[in-house]
């Protein structure tokens, strides 16, 4: 049987970020735990400083805050929220979502930044998606886009071009989807599911998971 991650061990794409700041920004509590929770954890790993950078906490605002600290705090993340209490991301204007996002990027100066995709379902994901795209005016960093992200699964067009394995952190991903015990458990909602997903696209390299991004932008030195 072939063996190709073996050969690339050495040389992870995580390690390019040991040392340097990698920005992740969702929409909402959860999402960036489902698109890319096993990759943050594994960039922690690799000594890279991660901030989620979350725009909205939608619904019950406390509940949400604490879920979302509580699943950050597993996967070893600083956490920011944008956007106070009582508010829409479709309260604000699109220049507005770009300056919120220019404000992030030019405080934490990211090697890397991984947003939504341009292929998603939800409004909130595609404004976060189009307002991250403008950000990259500002600094040279890395571009990535994760998987379309939904408490319920919905098939949308989405083409991994890169793969990260996640084997050693796919249940600490799992765990941090737990904390959003709002979304998930207290809907009766099952997260297994998400293993499936990263079963798949680790089938797809040759590990037992992984996590799949489409690259807008990298700088291949
Ligand atoms: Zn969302």
């Amino acid at each position: 049987m072939n063996q190709p991650v073996a050969a690339f061990a050495a040389r992870s794409l995580l390690s390019r970020y040991t040392s340097c700041t990698v920005l992740a920004i969702g929409a909402h509590p959860d999402d960036l735990e489902l698109g890319v929770g096993g990759t943050l954890a594994r960039l922690v790993r690799a000594d890279a400083r991660v901030v989620m950078a979350i725009v909205s906490l939608p619904g019950d605002h406390e509940r949400r805050l604490a879920e979302a600290r509580a699943a950050a705090a597993i996967l070893g993340c600083e956490l920011r929220i944008l956007i106070g209490a009582g508010r829409r991301i479709d309260d604000f204007k699109p220049y507005q979502l770009v300056g919120m996002f220019d404000e992030l990027v030019t405080d934490l100066a990211p090697v890397a930044v991984l947003t939504h995709s341009a292929t998603e379902f939800h409004r909130d994901h595609t404004a976060v998606y189009q307002a991250t795209v403008s950000a990259q005016r500002l600094r040279f960093f890395d571009f990535f886009s994760y998987h379309p992200t939904m408490c319920r699964p919905v098939q949308m067009p989405f083409q991994p071009r890169a793969y990260i394995d996640v084997t050693e952190t796919i249940d600490t991903k799992i765990k941090a989807i737990n904390a959003h015990e709002s979304q998930f458990a207290g809907r009766g909602l099952d997260t297994e599911v998400y293993r499936d997903f990263a079963r798949l696209h680790g089938r797809m390299i040759g590990v037992k998971y992984a996590e799949g991004l489409d690259v807008g932008r990298m700088l291949l030195a």
